[in-house]
Order: structure tokens, then sequence, then C-alpha cells
């Protein structure tokens, strides 16, 4: 099946001289990640051998929380390379309020990128602060979808900033605004389907866990009732997109939900359509 991987971290040369070691300490230490860097060329062959027509490349910027980032100029050259395979997530830093409104616009409008990449654990803000309200103005006037790390974090993150229940909130006050729970709001995995169920601009997103080890629950409620709004991720280089794929064909759903998580459900957020029929198997 055709798959777009919608949460990549790049580790390029350029993005791992801005990282501070500790930010892929867990996927060094329970991934095997060795922590060396990739080329755009690597990153399409692996993409190419999982079946993955598309990946989004996520910008990072935690300047004020943790002094570094990885910024929206070095994730655009990177998709400006292979534009046919990549779409480009902006980051901004919530705590830098105007600024973080006028890069986004930057980002979107010259940049070209399609989404807005937001991780409270470590920008350290509560989704829902009433300060960051213009932020998420910004991006529901660009039209763009935002992808917000929920959960628990395994870098350092502080916990309560992820608890998904704050999004019903914004999704409540931004109803024009999509919004992508990451990680399935782990372990605020009941609080995060229901704020899926209830928001109808809300989906709830499976990376950084092997579909064998993620809640029987995930997949009852993508199946039953919003297989229109789970989408497919991998929180490279945390987890592959070929041992993800390799483990969801155990899991037991209708091709028909495993085509819109893995595709059809990516393709309409990011580009309005669903990209035709499910492709040939590609062995993903
Ligand atoms: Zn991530």
């Amino acid at each position: 099946m055709k798959a777009i991987d919608i949460h990549v971290h790049p580790y390029t040369e350029e993005v791992l001289a801005v990282t501070p070691d500790w930010f892929w300490g867990h996927a060094r230490k329970t991934f095997n990640f060795d922590g060396s860097p990739i080329t755009v060329e690597d990153m399409v062959r692996s993409m190419d051998e999982a079946g993955v027509e598309m990946s989004a490349l996520l910008a990072f910027d935690c300047e004020t929380t943790h002094g570094w980032k990885v910024s929206n100029e070095v994730v655009a050259q990177l998709v400006a390379q292979r534009p046919d395979r990549f779409v480009g997530f902006a980051s901004v830093d919530p705590n830098k309020h105007e600024l973080a409104v006028l890069e986004l616009e930057h980002a979107v409008r010259d940049l070209g990128m399609r989404g807005l990449k937001l991780h409270p654990p470590t920008q350290h803000f509560y989704p829902n602060d009433r300060a960051h309200y213009p932020l998420w103005a910004k991006a529901e006037e660009l039209g763009i979808p935002v992808l917000v790390h929920t959960g628990h974090n395994q870098s350092g993150g502080r916990m309560q900033y992820g608890d998904p229940t704050y999004l019903d909130e914004v999704a409540l006050d931004f109803p024009n605004l999509k919004i992508i729970l990451a990680h399935f709001g782990f372990p605020w995995v009941n609080q995060a389907i229901s704020v899926v169920w209830i928001r109808r601009n809300c989906y709830l997103e499976l990376s950084g866990w092997s579909p064998k080890y993620i809640p029987e629950t995930v997949w009852r409620y993508a199946k039953g009732i919003f297989p229109d709004r789970v989408l497919f991720g991998t929180d490279a280089p945390v987890m592959t997109a070929a041992r993800w794929l390799k483990d969801f064909e155990g899991i037991a759903l209708p091709d028909d939900v495993k085509h819109k998580i893995l595709y059809a459900n990516s393709r309409r957020l990011l580009f309005g359509d669903e990209g035709g029929a499910p492709g040939p198997d590609s062995g993903g």
C-alpha cells in the first residue's frame, strides 16, 4: 500500500550540527539509532524500500527553553532537493509570541512549508494558554495543519504540557484549524481518543511506536469511529518506516481503513485530495 509518513525528523549533517545529543537519547537507547547523519538520497532510498511516497520533514525551534533550533530554512532546503518526495513542516517557538507568528507566515508563504509542528513538553507551553492564541489563529488563517506532540516525552520534556486535553479547547475555539495529536497522547490515550472523537477537526497520529505495541483501543476507535482521521507516522529516527509498516501488516484492520491511515487521510490534509485509488502493493 502507498504511504505518507507525517512525522519525520531529518538527521542530515546540518541538522545534527545544531541538535544536542540529549534530543536523540531515546532513539539511541531504545531503537539503536547510532547518531550518524544521513543524506537526502539516503532518505529517499529508504522511503523507496519501505514503500513511502512522501515524508513530512519537521523543523524544531526551542530557542527560548533550550537555546537551539533546526530552522525552517534548513528544512525547506532539504525539501527543495526532492519536492516530489518531501513536504516541510515549520517550527516556531511559541514563547517568542509576535515573532513566532511572523516566522510562521514567512515559512508558509515564502518557504512553501505545508504545516506547523509544535512540541509543548520541550517548548514549555500550555496549548490553551490565551497568550498563544494568535499563533493558532495564524495557522488557521494560513490553512495549514498543526502537528502537536501529545503525551509524555522521552527526551527530557516536561510531561504536564503534553496532556492532549488542552487541545480540546483549541480545537473548539479554532474550528477550521486541523490539529494532529502526535503519538496518540500516550499515556493519555483515552483522552486523545476522546478529543479526536468529539472534535472533527482533530486527528490521531501513530508515530513513535511499533503498531504491535499501540494499545488495542486505538485500533478499535480508528476502525469504528474516526477512520478518516488517523495518520501513519514514524517519528524517525525513533522508528523506521520499514519496521512500522512491517509490523502494521499484523494489525487486523480492513484494507480500506489501512489505506486511509497510511495514505489517504494525510494526502487530504496536505494536498486537499485523496491521491487516487490504493496503489499496487509496494511491499510496505
Ligand atoms: Zn517527533
